[in-house]
C-alpha cells in the first residue's frame, strides 16, 4: 500500500471514534465521511456531508472539530483540512475550526454554550441513552424497575452498551467501575434513589430514542397550564404553531413568527412531540373545534402551514386570468394544490415525476398536470401560450427542478422556492431585463396556521395519514422508509 493510501486507512479508522453527538454512533457508520484523500506530503483533507442541510450547527461544530483533531493527530499526517458541505453555517463552522476557534467564537457570541459544556451536556445525554439500552431488556424480562437500584454495573452481562456507559461516565468523571451502580445521575454522579427510578426511566427512555425527542407537528389537548396562561384552558383541543415566540421583538410585533429572535423549535432544538406530553407556550397554541380530532390535523403544523404560507403571500399575484404552477405534488404540494383552489382563481398546472401523484393532483384542483420527463419547462410553456406561468411554487427546488422553476416563469413573474438542496445559477441580467423575483419562504405565522384550520375544518384541505402508537414509532418510520405510507405517518400517545 502507498503511504498515503495507508495514512487514509488509518484516518479512516480514527474517524470511528467521531460520533454524532446526537445519534451518538460513529460518522463513518452513519455515512456522513464524503471523501478522505492525503497527498504523497501527507496533507489530508476530509469532507464531510450530514444528511440534512438545517442539522444544527452545534451538532455539525462538533463532528467538525472532533473530526480535525482525529485527522491531524493520525500518524504521518503532516496538515489536517476539515471541509463541511452543504450545511448552512458551513461558511462559519469551517472557518472557526481551520482557526481552531471555539464555538462562541466562530459564532459570534451567537453561540448556546462553549464547546467543553456542549460536548459534556451531549456525553450526558449519551449516558442516559446507554442506560436505557442497558436497562431495557432487564425491564422486559420482568425486572422490577426498583429493583434496578441496588444493580452496579459488575453484574451486567458484559455488551457492547454497558462498555459505552462505562466510557462515557469515564469521560464525565463519574463512576464506572463494577461497584458502581447502574442508576445514577448523569450530573452528580450520585445514586438513583428508590422514588426518583420511574423519572429517570423515563427521561433515559427519552434520551434513547434521540437527544432530542423529535416531533416538530404537534396537536391534542391541553394538559396543564402555567399560572400566567389566560388564552387556553385545561381540556382545549389545539393544534401547535411549531415555534413557540418571545412575543415581544420586532418580528413577533410584525406577527413574522419565524424571524423572532428568541424562539424555539421543539423536536428540532428542544423536546418535541413524540412524548406523551410536550411543553409549549400559550402563544403557539391554535384553538380548535373541540370535536377535531388532533391526529388528523397535526401534519398541518409544518407541512401544511409551509405550503399555506407560499400560496398566502402569492394572492395578490393570483388574480384570475393567471397561471400557477406547482412543482412536486408530494407530502407539501398536494395541500399547496388544495390551498390555490380553495384561495384562489388561478389556473393550476401540477409538474411531478410520479403519475399517481399527477393524478391525485387532477382531483385536487389541477387544470393541467405535466410529467416530469425532461420536456416539462417546453410543456408549461405550451400551456401558457409561450409566456410562462406568473408564479411558480417549487416544493422541490433541487435536482434541476430549482433550474426549470425559474425557467417556467413569465416576464415580471415569481419563483417561489419552498422545497431545498439544489442551487440556482441565473445571470443577474436575466433577473433584471425580465424584472423576475425568485422568493423564499419557511414554515408560516401562526395567522396562517389559525386560518389554515378554517380551511381544515371546512373540509376544503385535507391530509392522508396514517396513525400508530407512539410506542411503534420505530415501526412507522421503518414504514416510510420503505414506502408504505400514503401520505403522513402519525404516532398516538395511548393514555
Ligand atoms: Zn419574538
Amino acid at each position: 500500500m502507498s503511504a498515503p493510501a495507508a495514512i487514509g486507512s488509518r484516518i479512516l479508522a480514527a474517524l470511528e471514534a467521531v460520533r454524532d453527538p446526537e445519534l451518538d454512533q460513529p460518522i463513518t457508520s452513519l455515512g456522513f465521511v464524503a471523501s478522505c484523500t492525503v497527498s504523497p506530503d501527507g496533507d489530508a483533507q476530509v469532507r464531510l456531508r450530514l444528511p440534512t442541510y438545517f442539522c444544527a450547527p452545534n451538532f455539525a461544530f462538533l463532528m467538525v472539530a472532533d473530526t480535525y483533531d482525529v485527522v491531524s493527530a493520525a500518524e504521518g499526517v503532516r496538515s489536517a483540512e476539515v471541509v463541511l458541505e452543504d450545511h448552512f453555517a458551513a461558511e462559519t463552522i469551517n472557518a472557526g475550526v481551520a482557526a481552531r476557534a471555539g464555538f462562541a467564537r466562530s459564532f459570534d457570541g451567537e453561540a448556546i454554550g462553549e464547546l467543553d459544556e456542549l460536548r459534556a451536556d451531549f456525553l450526558r445525554k449519551a449516558l442516559m441513552a446507554a442506560t436505557y439500552g442497558l436497562c431495557r431488556p432487564l425491564l422486559a424480562a420482568g425486572a422490577e424497575p426498583r429493583s434496578l437500584v441496588a444493580m452496579t454495573l459488575g453484574e451486567l452481562p458484559p455488551s457492547r452498551e454497558l462498555d459505552r456507559l462505562r466510557q462515557r461516565r469515564a469521560e464525565l468523571g463519574l463512576p464506572a467501575g463494577d461497584d458502581a451502580p447502574l442508576l445514577i445521575d448523569p450530573i452528580t454522579g450520585a445514586q438513583v434513589g428508590d422514588e426518583a427510578v420511574p423519572l429517570h426511566l423515563r427521561r433515559a427512555r427519552a434520551t434513547g430514542v434521540s437527544m432530542y425527542t423529535l416531533g416538530h407537528e404537534n396537536a391534542g389537548w391541553v394538559h396543564a397550564v402555567g399560572s400566567a396562561v389566560t388564552s387556553v384552558q385545561v381540556g382545549d383541543t389545539v393544534i401547535l404553531h411549531p415555534t413557540p415566540t418571545c412575543g415581544l421583538c420586532r418580528a413577533c410585533r410584525a406577527g413574522q413568527d419565524m424571524h423572532c429572535s428568541d424562539s424555539s423549535f421543539p423536536g428540532l432544538d428542544s423536546d418535541g412531540g413524540m412524548a406523551e406530553y410536550l411543553r409549549t407556550s400559550a402563544r403557539a397554541c391554535v384553538k380548535l373545534d373541540p370535536q377535531t380530532r388532533p391526529q388528523d390535523v397535526a401534519a398541518l403544523a409544518d407541512a401544511g402551514i409551509t405550503a399555506y404560507h407560499a400560496v398566502r403571500k402569492a394572492i395578490p399575484l393570483l388574480y384570475p386570468g393567471t397561471t400557477c404552477v406547482v412543482i412536486g405534488a408530494g407530502g407539501l404540494g398536494h395541500i399547496g394544490i388544495q390551498c390555490l383552489a380553495a384561495l384562489t382563481a388561478t389556473t393550476i398546472i401540477v409538474v411531478d415525476r410520479n403519475p399517481d401523484a399527477l393524478k391525485l393532483a387532477e382531483q385536487l384542483g389541477a387544470r393541467h398536470t405535466v410529467v416530469a420527463d425532461g420536456s416539462q419547462v417546453e410543456a408549461v410553456k405550451d400551456l401558457t401560450g409561450g409566456r410562462g406561468a406568473d408564479v411558480v411554487l417549487d416544493f422541490v427546488a433541487e435536482q434541476g427542478a430549482e433550474q426549470d422553476g425559474f425557467a417556467m416563469t413569465a416576464r415580471a413573474g415569481s419563483y417561489y422556492v419552498i422545497g431545498y438542496g439544489g442551487t440556482v445559477h441565473i445571470p443577474t441580467l436575466d433577473i433584471i431585463s425580465t424584472e423576475r423575483n425568485i422568493v423564499g419562504n419557511i414554515v408560516g405565522t401562526y395567522n396562517e396556521l389559525a386560518e389554515l384550520m378554517v380551511l381544515a375544518q371546512a373540509g376544503k384541505v385535507t391530509l392522508h395519514t396514517r396513525s400508530y402508537p407512539l410506542d411503534a414509532a420505530a415501526e412507522a418510520i421503518q414504514d416510510l422508509d420503505a414506502g408504505r405510507v400514503r401520505g403522513r405517518a402519525i404516532l398516538v400517545p395511548v393514555s
